[in-house]
């Protein structure tokens, strides 16, 4: 039985007991009345959007519903790979409102199980699990256990709140809302003779620890409103009136069947990806690797499901409406195509993105049932296919450091990595702490995560605090660092006020080809913040410049990357150095990041303070800024953003920073902030006058007139609803300025004019050109109409009786046409003339048939009404003349083509 036969089988049982089919909701978690469901970040049960049908607040027009429900539980993310678990997977409920309950919603439950009719499964291959002493449940059971010969007792176990109780661990741990003891139904699956009438409890939860017994479905007998207090922890008797939860209204029924989790006990199967929906999805990843079927157990298997589970889980998301993001859902989706992308270049050796042509299969296997998966296609491959190119991005960076650090750690056999270097990897290159443990772990390593909360933590106070802290920080457990006695653990930063100072080298590591050098105070400032890293060099005392080629962070300690091999490090170590930025590109750099500012403040005010920064990248050459808006800015708007900026850079304000404001005097002052960023209590504000403030760390102009012109060069799509701009500042405006009046006189050269003329000019030229097409085809026209014989001819077919002269005209003038039509019939009684032409992108016909032709059986009006057709056109006339249209002037040539059949057919003469 497929996934799809089981699913409408299941439908179509409870149709025939009375229930309606009911739509699933969306994953995104909104009920019957269209509210969000707070308490939820996804719908991960067909209840969910019942809640107010259950509560009696909202009331369903049949009381018999069923769905199929796609669930996405997070919580089941970590066990993707085991055989039972998904992180989306179909839901099948039967649901009563107030209608049936306990004793009947059990007897469904058995009959759609064991009927021959329906699934048909050996009473003896399953068991029922009950809340503690729900004796009615058990009575219900029993009623169906004894005549098929099973002792009840040996079939039925009772268990506590956390699996027999919904939601799960409802007292302790869930969420308020609609509740009541539920019962479970599982199947035997192991090879093993299912058990006999001495089995016992003890024996049931042994062999389902083991994996003997199968959960596939739960009945919930929903009673209770559960308010999320406890009145007294120590009763676990909660859930029963005497225990005076409140009672719902009425009594409801809510059930839920794993349609994927059943489908793997009817097709006797071990694991949930051997079911059919997932073959397409093997087979697209097989064929884009150009692998066979993996070898039981490997890692490329697991790899495989894990692709083909968050695949499904990642586009369904998307289908509904969800993106990446960096909290909530957009998170949990960002992590799985995240951990899908790693699995995939990893293991699974893909080095392009791949998932969204993978997708295709899972088009393939559910698309018929979830059309959203077509219509929506577009969108879903887009996302998928930027999300996964942003990560590769980051991945190989940091995949590579950290593979680096690794072998250094085998090679001083040590087994732990450092939270700090794990907060290291995640700071500078932006590298997910739950990919960092994954990997690790498979190398055997592991990791202090509390070493890299605490550097977290510390990281974030002090990345907000002026610099002058001298806190002492961990720094960076990195293989063959060289580090001085004394050294302090932060670099003290003076670039604010600088860009030359004497420092000492305290840190020494190896990096590639170069090395990379701290010093316990420094003028280079260091990425971040979209703020490109500094360039200059380091000056030692004998006079040896080395070249700083980019400058970076980590926790407190600044990296100057120095690609300079001859040196040794170990004389390097305990140096003093002069060392210098240089100041040319900081200052183009600074330019940059004030106008960024003025960028963003403009932005908001002309197009609304919906924009928010989604990114930004600041350098010498250009600057990048990335915010939320969902469609792309008119040229008139970007015309008043970048005029808005100018007028800021010609007022010359001065840029005032705040070094170490409370925070709340700088949220009061309204100051942007970067969404999602955690800021401590006081932080570093920069203000441009009245028009901008934001919480900033870079380096600034000291007054906007020295940002010189500000030139927006670009505006398009970065992600969808985020809109790039890329402008330019100070010299590189002024150079772009020059190049396109250099390409202005190069064009008005070209055509002997002054640039002011050009666009006239240009016009002329145009129109002069149009006037001698127009005058050539005229000229062709009338040579054709005295026409020689041999050109004529050149277009005449025989066809039968009759010769059919045709020619396609193309992009002229009608009334031209038609004057070559009349000449080239003229004095041809045998003859059918069919001419086209192309007028305004569309194509017409006009046809003359000879006297002859006519008698011959040839009509102008039929043969143009097929002609026209192949043009996606139509039209007719009479037999010695007619004319028609079409809609598709590509088609002309195969329509002119097709009229000699045609007119054959019509000639009586075979078409050959
Ligand atoms: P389990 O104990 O097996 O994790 P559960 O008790 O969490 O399951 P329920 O909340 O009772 O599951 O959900 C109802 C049905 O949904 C289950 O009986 C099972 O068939 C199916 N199901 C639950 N979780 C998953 C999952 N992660 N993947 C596939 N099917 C699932
Ligand atoms: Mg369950």
């Amino acid at each position: 039985m497929t996934v799809r036969e089981l699913r409408e089988k299941y439908l179509r049982f409870f149709e025939s007991k009375g229930h309606q089919r009911f739509p699933a909701a969306s994953l995104v978690p909104y009920d019957v009345t269209g509210r969000l469901d707070e308490s939820l970040l996804f719908t991960g049960a067909g209840m969910i959007q019942f809640k107010p049908f259950f509560r009696g607040v909202a009331r369903p027009d049949h009381l018999r519903l069923i769905t199929c429900q796609p669930c996405v539980r997070t919580g089941d993310i970590d066990e993707i790979g085991d055989d039972t678990h998904l992180s989306f997977f179909e839901m099948l409920g039967n649901f009563s409102f107030g209608d049936y309950f306990k004793a009947q919603a059990i007897a469904f439950s058995w009959e759609f199980l064991t009927d021959k009719q329906w699934l048909g499964l050996d009473p003896r291959r399953l068991s029922f699990s009950i809340f503690e002493d729900d004796e009615e449940a058990y009575n219900e059971w029993a009623f169906w256990l004894t005549p098929a010969g099973l002792e009840p007792a040996s079939r039925i176990v009772r268990l506590g709140e956390e699996s027999n109780y919904w939601p799960a661990n409802a007292f302790s741990a869930g969420p308020p809302g609609p509740c009541g003891p539920n019962s479970e139904m599982f199947y035997w699956t192991s090879k093993e003779e299912p058990p006999g009438n001495d089995y016992t409890q003890e024996d049931w939860v042994r062999d389902e620890a083991a994996g003997k017994w199968v959960e596939i479905w739960n009945d919930v007998f929903i009673q209770y409103e559960w308010q999320g207090h406890l009145k007294d922890p120590s009763n676990s008797k909660l859930g029963y009136e005497k225990d005076g939860m409140p009672e719902l209204p009425f009594k409801s029924i809510d059930t839920g069947m794993g349609l994927d989790r059943t489908a793997i006990v009817l097709g006797g199967h071990k694991s949930i990806y051997e079911i059919d929906v997932f073959q397409p999805i093997f087979a697209k990843i097989r064929g884009l690797r150009g692998a066979g079927v993996p070898p039981a157990g490997s890692r490329e298997e697991r790899a495989e499901r894990i692709v083909a589970d968050h695949l499904r889980t990642a586009s369904f998301c998307i289908a509904d409406g969800i993106l990446p993001g960096n909290t909530g859902r957009g998170y949990v989706l960002r992590r799985l195509i995240r951990r899908a992308t790693l699995q995939g270049q990893r293991v699974l050796g893909f080095n392009e993105p791949f998932l969204h042509i993978v997708y295709e299969g899972l088009v393939e296997s559910m698309g018929d049932f979830y059309t959203s998966l077509i219509d929506q296609r577009e969108m879903i491959v887009e996302t998928l296919r930027n999300e996964e190119t942003l990560f590769r991005r980051t991945l190989s960076n940091g995949l590579r450091l950290l593979a680096e650090q690794m072998d250094a750690l085998i090679a001083q056999r040590k087994s732990s990595y450092s939270g700090t270097a794990a907060f290291q990897l995640y700071d500078t290159y932006g590298f997910p702490l739950e990919i960092t443990q994954e990997i690790l772990s498979e190398s055997g390593f592991t990791l202090n995560v509390e070493a890299y909360e605490a550097a977290l933590a510390e990281a974030q106070i002090r990345s907000r605090k002026a610099q002058g802290d001298t806190s002492a920080y961990g720094g960076v457990t990195a293989a063959e660092e060289l580090t001085a006695d004394d050294a302090p653990g932060f670099t003290t930063f003076l670039g604010y006020s600088g860009v030359d100072a004497e420092a000492r080298v305290v840190r020494i590591r190896p990096a590639g080809e170069g090395l990379l050098v701290a010093l316990d105070r420094t003028p280079f400032y260091a990425e971040s913040g979209g703020q490109t890293g500094d360039h200059g060099t380091l000056t030692l005392p004998d006079g040896t410049a080395l070249p700083v080629d980019n400058t970076t962070k980590s926790g407190g300690t600044f990296w100057h990357h120095v690609s300079a091999k001859e040196i040794e490090p170990e004389k390097l170590l305990g140096q003093t150095v002069r060392a210098q930025v240089l100041g040319a590109r900081r200052d183009r750099i600074r330019r940059n990041h004030t106008a960024t500012h003025l960028l963003q403040a403009a932005l908001r005010q002309t197009l609304g303070t919906h924009v928010a920064q989604a990114g930004s990248y600041v350098g010498p050459d250009n600057l990048r800024f990335d915010f939320t808006h969902s469609k792309a800015m008119t040229p008139e708007e970007i015309e008043r953003v970048e005029r808005s900026v100018n007028e800021q850079a010609l007022a010359n304000t001065e840029v005032t920073t705040y070094v170490d404001l409370p925070i709340d005097e700088a949220r009061a002052k309204g100051a942007m902030a970067l969404f999602g960023e955690k800021y401590g209590d006081r932080v570093r504000m920069v203000e441009i006058g009245d028009f901008s403030r934001e919480l900033c760390g870079g380096i600034h102009v000291r007054t906007t007139g020295e940002i010189g012109l500000f030139k927006i060069v670009s505006e398009s799509s970065a992600a969808s609803g985020v809109r790039r701009i890329e402008a330019i500042t100070g010299e590189g405006a002024y150079e772009w300025v020059l190049e396109e009046t250099k390409r202005l006189r190069e064009a008005a050269a070209l055509l002997k004019t002054s640039p002011r003329e050009l666009v006239p000019a240009i016009e002329r030229t145009v129109e002069a050109a149009k006037e001698e097409r127009r005058r050539r085809e005229k000229a062709e026209m009338a040579s054709m109409g005295g026409g020689t014989a041999t050109a004529e001819r050149s277009d005449a077919i025989d066809v039968g009786p009759v010769v059919l002269w045709r020619r396609n005209f193309g992009d002229v003038d009608p009334k031209l046409a038609a004057n070559a039509v009349d000449n080239a019939a003229a004095a041809k009684p045998n003859q059918v003339t069919l001419a086209a032409v192309v007028s305004n992108g569309k194509p017409q016909f006009i046809c003359k048939c000879g006297t002859d032709a006519v008698t011959a059986g040839a009509h102008a009006g039929n043969l143009l009404r097929e002609v026209a057709k192949i043009a996606g056109g139509g039209g007719g006339g009479r037999p010695d003349f007619a004319t028609a249209g079409g809609r598709d002037a590509g088609k002309v040539d195969e329509a002119l083509e097709a009229a000699a059949k045609i007119l054959a057919t019509m000639v009586g003469v075979s078409a050959d």
